[in-house]
C-alpha cells in the first residue's frame, strides 16, 4: 500500500499494538510447546497462558487463583462472539426450568443471533428498546425480567454509537428475579474500566482483535461458583470448559493488551474523548444538517457516529477512501437495498439521517492532525453527494 492510511475504523478491528506483538513472537517459533504436555518444554507455554490469564482478570478486576487453587474466573475462547454464546449457553443450562431470555434491541449479532437461535427451540427472548439517545427503557426490562429469566443480555457500550449501559442496575434488575446477567463488553474493556465488583456481572466476554490483540483470541468471565456447561467440548483445557489446544501466542498477545490497556485507561480515556468531541465539534461547525447519535454523555470514548442527512453513507465511505480514510457506515448492504443499522433503526432515527450514517471509531494511534484532514476533506465530499441527491432538493441549508 503506498498511500498513507487514516485508521478510524477501530470498532471493526484495531491493529495489534507493537509491544503485544513482541510479547508473542516467541510462542510461535520457540516456545511452541502444548500447554497441556507434561514435559518442562510445555509447562514454561502453560505458566506464560497462566501470565495471560492473570493480566485479564486483573483488567477486569476479577479474581486469579493460582494453579492449585480450583477456581479461576477467566477462560480464553475464540473471540467475542464465543463468549457471547458461551455465556448464554451456560446461563440457561444452569437454570434449565427457566425459558426466557431478556435482552436488548441494539446487541451486536453475536447476541441477538444466539438468542433468536434459541427462540427457534422454545425459549422465549424479549428485546428491550431504547430511546431517541439509545438509552434503554430501564421500565420494561424491569417488567420484562421474571421468575422464568434464565439471563438478561445487555451490552455494556454500543459497538454502534458507543452508548453505554448501566449494567449494574441491570445486573441487580437479573439478580432481583434469580436470573444470570450477562454483559458483552467487547467494546467497552480496555476503553472504561470494566470491573465485576462494579458491575456484579455473572458473565463478562472480551475480544482481543478490539483492544490491541490479535483477531481469533478472546476471554469470557465467569463469576466463581456458577455451573458452568460447555459450548466447545473435547480435551480438558481450560479446567473442562472450553476444550481445545489454546491459541497460545495469541493468549500472550491478550494478557499483553490487557497490561497496556489497564495502565494507559485513564490517559487514554482523555484522550480519546478529547478529540472525538473536538472532531465533532468541529463536523457540527462545518456540515449543516448532521446529527450526532447516541447517548451524548455517556458514551465510549473514542465512537462517533454522524448522520449526514441526505445521503447514502456508502457513497461517504467511497469517496473518503479515496482520500485513504478508513470508517464505516450505518447500514448493512443486502442484495442491493440498503437497510439501516438495526441499531438506528431501535433509536427511531429517521431513514434519512440514517442512511447517512458513518461510525468513526479511534484509537490511541490516532492523532488529532489525522481528524482534521478529515475535517477538511469531508465537507465538499457531503456537498458534493447532496447535489446529486433527489432527497436533499429543497432543503434549507
Ligand atoms: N460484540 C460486540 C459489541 C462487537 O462489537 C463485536 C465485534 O464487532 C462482537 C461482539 C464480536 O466480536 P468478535 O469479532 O471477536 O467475535
Amino acid at each position: 500500500m503506498d498511500r498513507k492510511i487514516i485508521y478510524l475504523d477501530n470498532n471493526a478491528t484495531t491493529c495489534v499494538a507493537p509491544e503485544v506483538f513482541e510479547a508473542m513472537k516467541p510462542y510461535l517459533c520457540e516456545f511452541y510447546g502444548n500447554p497441556s504436555s507434561i514435559h518442562r518444554f510445555g509447562g514454561s507455554v502453560a505458566s506464560a497462558l497462566e501470565d495471560a490469564r492473570r493480566s485479564v482478570a486483573e483488567l477486569l478486576g476479577a479474581e486469579y487463583r493460582d494453579k492449585d487453587g480450583n477456581a479461576t474466573e477467566i477462560i480464553f475462547t475464540s473471540c467475542g462472539t464465543e463468549g457471547d454464546n458461551a455465556a448464554i449457553n451456560a446461563a440457561i443450562a444452569a437454570l434449565p426450568e427457566r425459558k426466557k431470555i431478556v435482552t436488548t434491541a441494539v446487541e451486536h449479532p453475536a447476541v441477538l443471533h444466539y438468542c433468536e437461535e434459541l427462540e427457534s427451540k422454545g425459549f422465549t427472548v424479549e428485546k428491550i428498546g431504547v430511546n431517541a439517545r439509545g438509552q434503554l427503557d430501564m421500565a420494561a426490562l424491569t417488567a420484562a425480567v421474571d421468575e422464568n429469566t434464565a439471563v438478561v443480555s445487555a451490552m455494556w457500550g454500543n459497538n454502534e454509537t458507543g452508548t453505554i449501559f448501566p449494567v449494574a442496575e441491570i445486573a441487580g434488575i437479573a439478580h432481583a428475579k434469580g436470573a444470570y446477567f450477562h454483559t458483552d463488553a467487547v467494546q467497552a474493556a480496555g476503553k472504561v474500566p470494566v470491573n465485576v465488583a462494579a458491575c456484579q456481572a455473572d458473565f463478562i466476554a472480551i475480544s482481543g482483535h478490539k483492544l490491541h490483540a490479535p483477531k481469533g483470541v478472546g476471554a469470557l468471565y465467569i463469576r466463581r461458583g456458577i455451573p458452568f456447561t460447555p459450548l466447545i467440548c473435547g480435551g480438558h483445557q481450560e479446567r473442562s470448559r472450553r476444550g481445545g489446544t489454546e491459541n497460545v501466542a495469541s493468549i500472550v498477545g491478550l494478557g499483553k493488551a490487557c497490561q497496556i490497556a489497564k495502565a494507559g485507561l485513564d490517559a487514554e480515556y482523555a484522550k480519546l474523548k478529547s478529540m472525538r468531541d473536538a472532531f465533532e465539534a468541529k463536523l457540527l461547525a462545518t456540515i449543516p444538517q448532521i446529527r450526532i447519535n447516541g447517548d451524548l454523555d455517556n458514551r465510549l470514548p473514542g465512537t462517533s457516529s454522524v448522520s449526514f442527512e441526505c445521503i447514502e453513507g456508502e457513497s461517504i465511505l467511497m469517496l473518503l477512501d479515496v482520500f485513504g480514510i478508513c470508517a464505516s457506515s450505518g447500514s448493512a448492504c443486502t442484495t442491493g437495498s440498503l437497510e439501516p443499522s438495526h441499531v438506528l433503526r431501535a433509536m427511531g432515527v429517521p431513514y434519512s439521517a440514517a442512511h447517512g450514517t458513518i461510525r468513526f471509531s479511534l484509537s490511541r494511534y490516532n492523532t488529532m492532525e489525522e481528524l482534521d484532514f478529515v475535517v477538511e476533506k469531508l465537507p465538499p465530499i457531503i456537498a458534493r453527494l447532496r447535489e446529486i441527491s433527489p432527497f436533499w432538493e429543497g432543503k434549507n441549508e
